[in-house]
């Protein structure tokens, strides 16, 4: 069977049962054009410095023959349910670069064209999803956050048929693909695959892999080895969380094929970044009526999702026992990380007991006012010099908040004041935590609409800029940007228009 969106017309999709890869040539693009290439990741990774050549490699176009490339299979729960083999859909993989540190990177193209796990799509990206990856995943770098991260985008030079919102009414968009870079790609997936195949030899060598390349700290052996390395994902996927929280990133789509192994942000589809506060926040318009990865449910599904893991790994750790014990002490590491987390945005110099009770009030607050996150966090490193709360919310909140509501605000802070009297450490550390934590510039929505609007024109004015915005986030570099999102960008308050 012929896969029909497939325009090189060569690549079969199928089942692939008992392997973990397939090897696949990319369509190879004739006029590629390239818009961004990220020379500082470039260097990192032991690339060097970029030269006019290159460019056929970011559009993997004309590959040395010599070089194999290859996708991988997973398989997920999504949206709760077994969904079965999946795998790399549009992405292929080029190899993995050593730098002079001896530090390893995969590199995959993404977009590259149809591969065996492409299933009814094109293998195809397109601008707008691309321009989305290259600068969140960058922007989530910067800000201290682990994650994949985004090398080049390019124009393909080719038009990909998209119905954006399943209107009935497609519309051309213009091909792009970003080249993308990661320590490793693997996800939970790769696991349940190979665990629901009941491959378990193959499940062991690939865990065994994953240990001993990176999970190098753990010297234990036989199930022991195994115990420790569970342990460890579940600390490393709570301690992302946390993150998102601090945040306000909101994924999306948190299937457990787009969870990553080393606990890195993975695929960068419909998520957001969160303007006003809202637990039940989703950018993901397939996941309305369930809300089922909405902000504020982002810690109960990653547990959910190990969950999923530990089934898929039970082969290599027959200790029921050891696995419930320690996804149950899941909820207790990820409060007690996440109330430490919000002790740093408040400035508080530790968590004291009473600090529960203030950040569930806070939270209530937050929740019914829908003051935007990050700015609230901004203009509390500022109270001492403003005169004037009112006219200053007012500023940054379209005059959004009414009489009633700036009483509670100010209610609010002359209770987070007494707090800040209870520190035991001085102004300056508390401020210096603060300031550490909450950033400045986030990349919101409503810009990614704008840059991509821009691009598609053939203008990257806005791209520069919000490169140099998002490398320095604890900074405010432009002042514009420190608004919450404008009223007439209502309407993608998630993105729809976006994901
Ligand atoms: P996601 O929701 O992005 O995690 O995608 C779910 C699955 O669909 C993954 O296996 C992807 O590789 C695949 N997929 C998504 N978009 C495309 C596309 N345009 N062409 C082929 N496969 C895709
Ligand atoms: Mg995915
Ligand atoms: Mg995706």
């Amino acid at each position: 069977e012929i896969f029909p969106g497939d325009f090189s017309g060569n690549t079969i999709q199928r089942n692939t049962p008992k392997v973990l890869f397939s090897t696949v040539d990319p369509v190879g693009f004739e006029n590629p054009e390239l818009i961004i290439f990220n020379e500082k990741l470039s260097e990192e990774i032991g690339l060097g410095k970029f030269n006019k050549d290159d460019l056929n490699f970011l559009a993997a176009t004309n590959l040395p023959k010599n070089v194999k490339t290859y996708s991988t299979a997973y398989a997920g729960h999504q949206f709760g349910n077994w969904a079965g083999q999946l795998g790399d859909g549009r992405a292929i993989l080029a190899g993995e670069i050593t730098n002079e540190a001896g530090e390893t990177n995969e590199i995959q193209w993404k977009g590259a064209g149809a591969t065996p796990y492409s299933r009814h799509a094109d293998g195809r990206a397109v601008l707008r999803s691309s321009v989305r990856e290259y600068l969140m995943s960058e922007a989530m770098h910067h800000l201290g956050i682990p994650t994949t991260r985004a090398l080049s985008l390019c124009f393909t030079g080719e038009e990909v048929v998209r119905d954006m919102m399943y209107s009935g009414n497609p519309q051309n968009e213009k091909g792009a693909v970003v080249v993308r870079t990661a320590e490793s790609f693997l996800r939970f997936g790769h696991f349940e695959l190979m665990s629901a195949q009941k491959e378990i030899k193959t499940l062991t060598e690939l865990t065994d892999f994953t240990i001993k390349n990176y999970f190098k700290n753990i010297t234990s052996q036989g199930e022991q080895k195994y115990k420790d390395f569970f342990s460890e994902v579940c600390t490393k996927t709570a301690d992302l969380m946390v993150e998102w929280f601090r945040v306000g990133f909101v994924h999306g789509v948190m299937n457990t094929d787009n969870m990553s192994i080393l606990g890195l942000t993975i695929d960068y589809g419909p998520y957001s970044m969160m303007d006003e506060y809202d637990l039940n926040f989703t950018p993901n318009t397939t996941d309305l009526p369930g809300r089922r990865y909405a902000f504020g449910k982002q810690g109960q599904i990653s547990q959910w999702n190990l969950w999923q893991l530990a089934n898929a790994l039970f082969p290599l750790i027959k200790d029921e026992k050891f696995l419930e014990e320690t996804l149950n002490s899941y909820g207790n590491y990820f409060w007690k990380a996440h109330d430490k987390m919000l002790c740093r945005k408040f400035g508080f110099d530790e968590l004291k007991k009473e600090d529960e009770e203030f950040f569930i009030n806070w939270q209530g607050l937050m929740q019914e006012l829908q003051f935007d996150y990050t700015l609230l966090f901004n203009l509390l490193e500022k109270l001492e010099s403003i005169s004037d709360i009112k006219t200053d919310f007012q500023k940054i909140s379209y005059g959004f908040l009414d009489d009633a509501k700036i009483e509670k605000l100010e209610d609010f802070i002359q209770i987070y004041s007494l707090r800040l009297k209870a520190n035991t450490i001085s102004k300056e550390e508390s401020l210096d935590l603060m300031r550490k934590t909450n950033p400045k510039f986030l990349l919101r929505n409503y810009l990614l609409f704008e840059c991509i609007e821009e691009i598609n024109n053939g203008r990257t004015e806005l791209l520069q800029k919000l490169t140099k915005a998002l490398e320095n986030p604890y900074e405010e570099i432009f002042p514009e940007f420190s608004v919450t999102r404008p009223p007439n960008y209502d309407d993608i308050s998630g993105c729809s228009m976006l994901s």
